[in-house]
């Protein structure tokens, strides 16, 4: 056997991982991410270019 594994550090905050909470570090830290996913508050843009393709001159 090696060295043991470094503890990993909370995604959220960045402290070191709690075992009871891992990846996170506390359950708070923990029920934000899970909050997060469960919420999907991703709200992406919808981007719709208006570029007007009908090339209506109204050329005479
Ligand atoms: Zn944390």
């Amino acid at each position: 056997m090696s060295a043991p594994p470094k503890p990993k550090r909370c995604p959220h905050c960045g402290k070191p991982a709690d075992a009871l909470f891992r990846p996170f570090c506390s359950k708070h830290c923990k029920d934000f991410d899970l909050g997060r996913w469960l919420n999907e508050d991703y709200k992406v843009p919808v981007v719709e270019e208006d570029k007007g393709d009908d090339e209506d001159d109204g050329r005479e």
